[in-house]
């Protein structure tokens, strides 16, 4: 095989430089595995990057994209449509939170959040609320790498240095390992302070210049954190009471991870809209989605002039005919298996025991979980001043298994469809990496 070249792909999120001399290539991936180069299997504890719910290697989405290919491979979506979207976003439709049966299509989560927003924004000023212009999002919230997203997150590092959106402010963080460590499922503590910072920031701005709230059901990039019990039913109740609009970022939390189809339908919250993608065809082809009321499009169609079209926004790949294919086929497989509400079951049971029986670990601070969403937050210390959370991932991966390291946590969301013996084989591979970095 001739030398691979490293160094004219620029990667994302990446120490470019470091992988250079250290590269970790993948060439083959099966069910909850993904194997390297050099032929070592890697437990995939992350569904890929939360995408790969189906596990890899599913016959029949690939049959379906590749009949795709050479029946329709591509027809313009603006003023022109085909079959595949129309009868996917009809299926869609029926899986989201009652209410919320338009699905706007895009290419990825970053692009289901600017979109998002930028519904939220044309459906104030179409009902004549033109000064409802500013957003809420959290601290610690992940929404995404456009400039819409990057304006909303709370994440530091992804937002300093940039040009953003000013007209945002921020919830509190939702992690507080001081009162709410060692959870099981959703924490005791936290909806008050959030409360009182909601009813901060509305007497500070006016509720009539606030158009959306946007937060992730349960926080994933920052650190997977589900929030406090009473916590989306009160911020739900809050947004009502002030006329703000409520947006669920769902591309992590979509598509069966908590143990129902959306978040939304496991902690019984209805938003207005839901951004999507990563695992709606199964992580195969890029795709995102955003589901939107019913009665938000009717307010913006009415308001709009007659002859063009109802919104200037959309994408050249929106609801493409292959991203569509994988999504029917995908969501086949997802009905057939029961896989939506799986973590809600044994399986999900079994997946808190694993986590929480490293709880004699005493390097560990927290534990977290939700659904199939794991979470492992590590103490610091002299050796580790940051925490080993990346050392111990960059272990994990030595040791056959890919989690990932965030800050000082390792953070966890396996494809839906894992057994029992793959979640001992990852308490296993995970007990052994932290003996091995901590000793
Ligand atoms: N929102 C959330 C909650 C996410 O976790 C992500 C990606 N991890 C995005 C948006 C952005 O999605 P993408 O990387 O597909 O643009």
């Amino acid at each position: 095989m001739t030398q691979l070249n490293l160094e004219h792909w620029w990667q994302p999120f990446t120490n470019v430089r470091a992988f250079r001399d250290n590269p970790r290539l993948f060439s083959r991936a099966e069910g909850c595995f993904l194997y390297t180069d050099d032929g070592r299997d890697v437990l995939d504890i992350t569904a890929g990057l939360w995408c790969a719910n189906l596990g890899h290697g599913r016959q029949e989405v690939a049959d379906a994209v590749s009949r795709q290919l050479m029946t329709l491979d591509f027809a313009p979506p603006f003023q022109f449509g085909h079959e595949v979207s129309f009868r996917f976003a009809e299926q869609l439709a029926k899986l989201a939170p009652e209410g919320l049966n338009r699905v706007f299509f895009t290419n990825s989560g970053s692009e289901s959040v600017d979109t998002a927003i930028k519904i939220a924004y044309q459906y104030q000023r179409a009902r004549g609320k033109a000064s409802k212009t500013r957003f809420i999002a959290r601290e610690r919230g992940y929404h995404g790498i456009n400039m819409g997203g990057t304006s909303l997150q709370g994440l530091p590092n992804n937002r300093k240095g940039f040009p953003v959106y000013d007209q945002v402010d921020f919830l509190p963080d939702l992690l507080d390992i001081e009162r709410n460590a060692f959870s099981r499922g959703l924490p005791e503590h936290g909806t008050d302070r959030m409360e009182a910072a909601f009813n901060k920031l509305v007497a500070q701005r006016g509720a009539e210049n606030i158009c959306a709230v946007i937060v992730e059901p349960c926080v994933g990039a920052g650190g997977m954190v589900p929030p406090p019990q009473g916590y989306l039913q009160r911020l739900r109740e809050l947004c009502d009471q002030h006329d703000i609009l409520l947006i669920f970022d769902e591309v992590v939390t979509g598509f069966g991870r908590t143990g129902a189809p959306f978040a939304a339908q496991s902690m019984g919250v209805t938003p207005d809209l839901i951004t999507c993608a990563k695992a709606i065809n199964g992580g195969t082809v890029p795709m995102g989605g955003v589901f939107v009321r019913e009665a938000i499009q009717q307010v913006i169609f009415d308001a709009a002039p007659a002859g063009g079209p109802e919104l200037f926004h959309g994408n050249t790949y929106a609801g493409n005919p292959v991203s569509s294919a994988a999504g029917l086929a995908a969501l086949e497989i997802y009905q057939r298996e029961a896989l939506l509400t799986r973590a809600a079951g044994p399986i999900g049971q079994y997946w808190e025991d694993a986590l929480h029986g490293l709880r004699d670990l005493d390097c560990l601070i927290d534990i977290r979980n939700f659904g199939l969403l794991g979470a492992i937050t590590f103490a610091a210390d002299s050796r580790f001043p940051a925490g080993p959370a990346v050392p111990v991932h960059n272990q994990c991966f030595k040791n056959g298994l890919l989690c990932r390291g965030v800050g000082d946590t390792l953070v966890m969301s396996p494809p839906l469809t894992i057994s029992e013996q793959e979640i001992d084989l990852f308490i296993e591979r995970l007990r052994r990496s932290i003996g091995e970095v901590i000793g």
